[in-house]
């Protein structure tokens, strides 16, 4: 049972706490990558818009005027008179200085490009893709493409019309970056954030179940106490840990301490005069015997009983007889506060126990006991109460709890015989 409860509240605290926590970590991480990846693409897209406006100005700057391809078996491409159909020095330092491939179209044809086949050779000569002669060529629109497929890669690409100072389309001008390397430095640039992501998620997770196992621990803690205080074990103690928490389980700590405190003076007091009860002396007394034959120090227990109390009750009345009780009650309990302790052994009659003093130094104690009862002064309807006490004091090297209960009742019953309002050792 203990091991079922255990689990329970600590798997079901972990659970409510790092469950959310996990699809929030995963709904940060999908939602995160999601738009890191469309910044980078709009940076991409940004880029290859610029360096294909700049490549157009280079082309116009070297050669101003228009493209125009001469010659009838061999094309040549020329632009402002000037044959560049073989010159790839603008496009090649583009490409040194950026790291992106760029291709010039005469119409749907590759006249100059930096991308190579798997041989080394550049891929002149090829055509553009139908989407782009459509959009583009066609169009007269500038276009992006995710996934342009060129030489059997993809390329994230972009493609802007080429046209003459009349403003007709002649061609096309490409500039992209192969999607692997793309994708590539998305990847590179999110590890970071997705590291962040997992190390959050891991410290949050021990914090949460670090403090859910300091509450658990405590839960227990008090569990165990009450299972403990349930089975009757009043004596039981209550961890610290609880008691010095600043928050609701202290409180509980604190309560159920008290609750204890309670249940062990309805079990150990006398209702009456707030005495140890008799069970409680036998247990004490036992205890105290023990330790004694250890330690080998001394002892002694006296029974005390009220003289002639039935005539305060014929008297006086039951209620009066309770007063009286309670006071000498009070008087022992005071009396004896230094000495052991003292106890209801039944009605009008007391236990008293020495837990360090041999028999001449208890009787040394009882006689001043007894000078305080016979000068105690109870007053009760306008009259004085008086009384005496007889004890019994039994002790010395005799350690059997009833031997000793019974010479200690045998001598208080003893001084009655021989007129009350005394000691016998
Ligand atoms: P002795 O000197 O021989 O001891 O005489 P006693 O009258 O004190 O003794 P006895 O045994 O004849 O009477 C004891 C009385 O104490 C009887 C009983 O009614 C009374 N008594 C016992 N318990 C209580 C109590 O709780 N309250 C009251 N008021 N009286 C009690
Ligand atoms: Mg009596
Ligand atoms: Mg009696």
């Amino acid at each position: 049972m203990n091991r079922k409860s255990k689990g329970k509240i600590s798997y079901t605290l972990q659970a409510i706490n790092i469950i959310p926590l996990l699809f929030l970590g995963i709904f940060i991480l999908v939602l995160g990558s999601h738009f890191f990846t469309e910044a980078m693409h709009a940076e991409v897209k940004q880029e290859l818009r610029s360096v294909a406006s700049n490549v157009i100005a280079m082309f116009d700057i070297a050669c101003p005027g228009d493209y125009e391809l001469l010659g009838e078996t061999s094309y040549r491409l020329h632009k402002g008179g000037i044959d560049i159909t073989n010159d790839y020095r603008i496009i090649d330092r583009v490409k040194e200085d950026t790291g992106l491939d760029v291709t010039l179209f005469y119409q749907d044809t590759r006249i100059l490009t930096t991308i190579q086949n798997a041989s080394g050779a550049r891929i002149i000569g090829t055509g553009a893709p139908e989407i782009v002669l459509k959009d583009v060529l066609t169009g007269g629109e500038p276009h992006f493409y995710d996934n342009a497929m060129i030489n059997g890669s993809t390329y994230f690409s972009y493609y802007i019309p080429l046209c003459n100072e009349d403003g007709s389309i002649v061609g096309i001008l490409f500039v992209g970056k192969p999607r692997k390397e793309v994708d590539k430095a998305v990847q590179r640039s999110l590890y970071p954030l997705i590291l962040a992501i997992l190390v959050t998620l891991i410290i949050m997770s021990v914090c949460i179940s670090r403090y859910t196992n300091s509450v658990v621990s405590v839960l227990l803690k008090i569990k165990n106490f009450l299972f403990a205080v349930s089975a009757g074990d009043l004596g039981a103690e209550l961890s610290e840990d609880v008691l010095v928490r600043n928050d609701e389980l202290g409180d509980i700590g604190h309560s159920i301490l008290t609750m204890q405190r309670s249940l062990r003076n309805m079990v150990e007091q006398d209702a009456l005069t707030a005495l140890y009860n008799r069970r409680s002396a036998d247990r004490k007394l036992h205890q105290i015997i023990q330790k004694s034959a250890e330690r080998g120090t001394p002892f002694s227990l006296a029974i005390g009983d009220i003289d002639y109390f039935k005539k305060i009750n014929d008297t006086y009345g039951h209620d009066c007889g309770d007063i009286v009780l309670k006071q000498v009650a009070a008087l022992l309990k005071e009396h004896m506060r230094k000495e052991g302790f003292a106890a209801r052994w039944g009605g009008e009659e007391f236990l008293l126990v020495f837990d360090h003093s041999d028999k001449e130094a208890a009787r040394h104690s009882l006689e001043s006991l007894l000078d305080s009862i016979r000068s105690l002064k109870i007053p009760y309807d306008g009259q004085t109460i008086r009384l005496t006490m007889t004890i019994g004091l039994a002790g010395g090297s005799e350690t059997d709890f009833n031997v000793l209960i019974r010479k200690a009742d045998d001598r208080l019953y003893e001084g009655k015989s021989q007129g009350r309002n005394r000691i016998i050792a």
